[in-house]
């Protein structure tokens, strides 16, 4: 962590859980335990239809609200899908794009990745990127090939200005809510082969101004040895979002 050169973001993602009442009570429990910890930005990732509720109990606190996935179109024939139009129209700023399950459930590649991410920026939001390897190609050796390859077919076209609104979130495939975690030096490791690809993109100055999170059964008790190693600037946080106290450590480990 640099708090120098970067700013930590420590972002929830609530997947599938959550309906607007639960959001509310669960950011209300949450709201005076993360509060005036200013050293991180606090964002919680909602489903479409709770983000509205979420919001409201966030009002006036130190928590932002945000989306976990955009299409690229502005509008139009795309049944089920929510434009970055319509979310920076209810006052969403944060969206996570290129989430592991999206890729593996929902057929997503890094072309529908990048198509999302550059229409999601090119509305003003800013995007948490999520990429990393499966566990076949880290036993195969081939992890820092494949972050480097996602890293540039998913910001093709993206803009070293616009580099300023993306978050990498480094998410290896086997460490997501499988309860096994990148260890520290893995995170480390991997963080920063994708920042090494960003300075090759954009220069050392965007590479070492982009938050690179690291996101993969992150909890209470492994954020703080993760959070320490200088290319691990956060954390997206699945399983341990949904638990208030939970949660709350991880921001406290990030102060
Ligand atoms: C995630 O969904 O991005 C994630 C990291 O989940 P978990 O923390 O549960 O592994």
């Amino acid at each position: 962590m640099n708090p120098t050169k970067r700013r930590t973001v420590i972002a929830g993602n609530w997947k599938m859980n959550f309906t607007p009442a639960e959001a509310t009570a669960f950011i209300n429990e949450v709201k005076p335990l993360v509060a005036g910890k200013d050293n991180c930005d606090v964002i919680f990732c909602a489903p479409y239809v709770t983000i509205a509720a979420a919001q409201e109990a966030a009002k006036g606190s130190n928590i932002k609200i945000g989306a976990e996935n955009v299409h690229f179109a502005e509008k139009g024939a795309y049944t089920g899908e929510v434009s970055a139009q319509m979310l920076t129209a209810c006052g969403v700023e944060y969206v996570i794009i290129g989430h592991s399950e999206r890729r593996q459930y929902f057929g997503e590649t890094d072309e529908t990745v990048n198509l999302r991410t550059k229409a999601a920026l090119a509305a003003g939001m800013k995007v948490i990127l999520c990429l990393g390897e499966v566990k076949e190609q880290r036993l195969s050796g081939i992890t820092d090939e494949v972050v480097a390859m996602q890293t540039k077919l998913d910001l093709l076209g993206v803009t070293a200005d616009q580099m300023k609104n993306v978050i990498i979130a480094y998410e290896p495939v086997w460490a997501i809510g499988t309860g096994l975690t990148a260890t520290p030096e893995q995170a480390e490791e991997t963080c920063g082969v994708i920042r090494k690809t960003l300075a090759a993109l954009y220069g050392e100055e965007v590479a070492e101004a982009t938050t690179i999170q690291y996101g993969g059964s992150m909890n209470e008790k492994n954020a703080g040895e993760l959070l320490a190693k200088p290319n691990v600037d956060g954390g997206l946080i699945g399983g341990a979002s949904l638990v208030a106290e939970k949660f709350k450590a991880i921001v406290d480990a990030a102060q």
